[in-house]
């Protein structure tokens, strides 16, 4: 049974999604494992790291990918490698399925079985496969940094010869995982924080990491479902939310925003009024920008000024970071794995409620309900 690993082609892309101490695991639990030359060089691993964990190299992509029985990704492969892949083959990775259906049309043509970390069940028993959150965990982190280095001050309290210094603020809105981070990085560095989340739940744990929660009365509407995610609110609710955080973005020096509704646009948090109502050298770290965006200027991958404010949207933060983000997603996948290699055989078991709400397509069908919704909704 082979397990592919190759090289990630999109543009900017540094991680790998298998790291020599996984393929170790992954051969222990009876798997080959075959790996591109060079596929985890950006990752800092050479193609002798994983020839000594067990691994075989190859430069021959067309060939691993007509040889996998599994292909482990980070990215969603593009259209030529899917067409590659044998009829029965497995690929695990950000398949992107809700934001982009379409996309894998291919994969139930060939009939593949298709497993979005997306899509992983949050449940206890899946804790160690959520890869959601450990890229959520190092752009939350990431994030701050950026904006640490963008604005021009310091973040701690300074008190020196010179005078007080006082530390910067940041605003952090999302308290989800990534926000989370954001908001324990920012006050490790010293800035006064504050977060906002429409979930309730999420102000306990804003205020034990030391930050202010900004409350706002949504008039006791339903904010969550029932998995703990957030739900598209209505204009009235988003609005309550978007005058609260206009009034305190007026002070921040940075203001980090990772709100996201699964499968919707990301919810606009920040008008453009609100950033003209802030401060000259304050930033804004967008990580919605995949979706959409939470501030009304974001664009993507670039950079806006606005009467000396810049606003950031950086797609894929984890990439910048690809040492530990590789580390954590090749934990997070190999977890997954050990569930569908059994004594070196591929054996997919699609009850387990693990394995069988991660599935997109299997056997020529799309058999994930969300994915097919949308799917036959786009047809229509
Ligand atoms: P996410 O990336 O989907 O969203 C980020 C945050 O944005 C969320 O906290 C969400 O409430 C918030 N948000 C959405 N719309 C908003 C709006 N209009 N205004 C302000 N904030 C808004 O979320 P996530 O980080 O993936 O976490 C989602 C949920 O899953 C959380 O409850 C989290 O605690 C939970 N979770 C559970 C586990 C587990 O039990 N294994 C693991 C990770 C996360």
């Amino acid at each position: 049974m082979n397990v592919v690993v190759l090289r990630e082609t999109q543009a900017g892309e540094a991680r790998v999604a298998l790291m020599p101490e996984s393929v170790r695991k992954l051969i222990g639990l009876g798997a080959r494992v075959l790996v591109e030359s060079g596929a985890g060089l950006s990752a800092a691993r050479t193609d002798d790291d994983y020839r000594e964990a067990g691994a075989e190299i190859s430069s021959d992509r067309s060939s691993l990918l007509r040889t996998a029985d599994i292909l482990a990704c980070i990215n969603r492969p593009s259209q030529s490698d899917l067409h590659e892949l044998r009829s029965g083959s497995v690929v695990i990775g950000f398949l992107r399925p809700l934001d982009e259906p379409a996309a894998l049309a291919h994969a139930v043509a060939q009939k593949l079985t298709t497993f979005a970390v997306e899509l992983i069940p949050r449940i206890t028993r899946a804790q160690a496969m959520d890869a959601l959150s450990s890229m959520a965990t190092v752009a939350g982190y990431k994030a701050v940094l950026i904006g640490a280095s963008h604005i021009p001050r310091m973040f701690p309290l300074l008190m020196t010869a010179a005078g007080t210094i006082p530390p910067a603020r940041v605003l952090v809105l999302g308290a989800g995982v990534a926000g989370l981070q954001a908001i324990a990085t920012a006050r490790r560095l010293g800035a006064v924080v504050e977060g906002y989340d429409v979930r309730a739940a999420a102000g306990e744990q804003v205020k034990s990491l030391g930050a202010k929660f900004l409350e706002v009365d949504l008039g006791g509407i339903k904010t969550e479902d029932a998995g703990g995610y957030a739900v598209e609110l209505s204009d009235e609710a988003m609005n309550r939310g978007r005058d609260l955080i206009a009034k305190h973005a007026t002070t921040a020096d940075v203001v980090i925003t990772t709100a996201q509704v699964p499968g919707r646009r990301a919810p606009l948090l920040i008008t453009e009024a609100a950033v003209n109502g802030m401060k000259r050298g304050s930033v804004i770290v967008d990580l919605a920008g995949a979706t959409g965006g939470n501030c009304a200027l974001s664009k993507a991958d670039e950079t806006v000024e606005r009467h000396g404010v810049t606003i950031l949207a950086p797609t894929n933060l984890t990439a910048s970071v690809p040492v530990h983000a590789s580390q954590l997603y090749s934990r997070n996948i190999t977890s997954f794995l050990t569930l569908i290699i059994k004594d070196g055989e591929l054996s997919i078991d699609m009850t387990d409620d693990v394995i069988g709400p991660s599935c997109v397509t299997h056997q020529g069908e799309v058999v994930n309900q969300r994915v097919a919704g949308l799917l036959s909704a786009a047809h229509s």
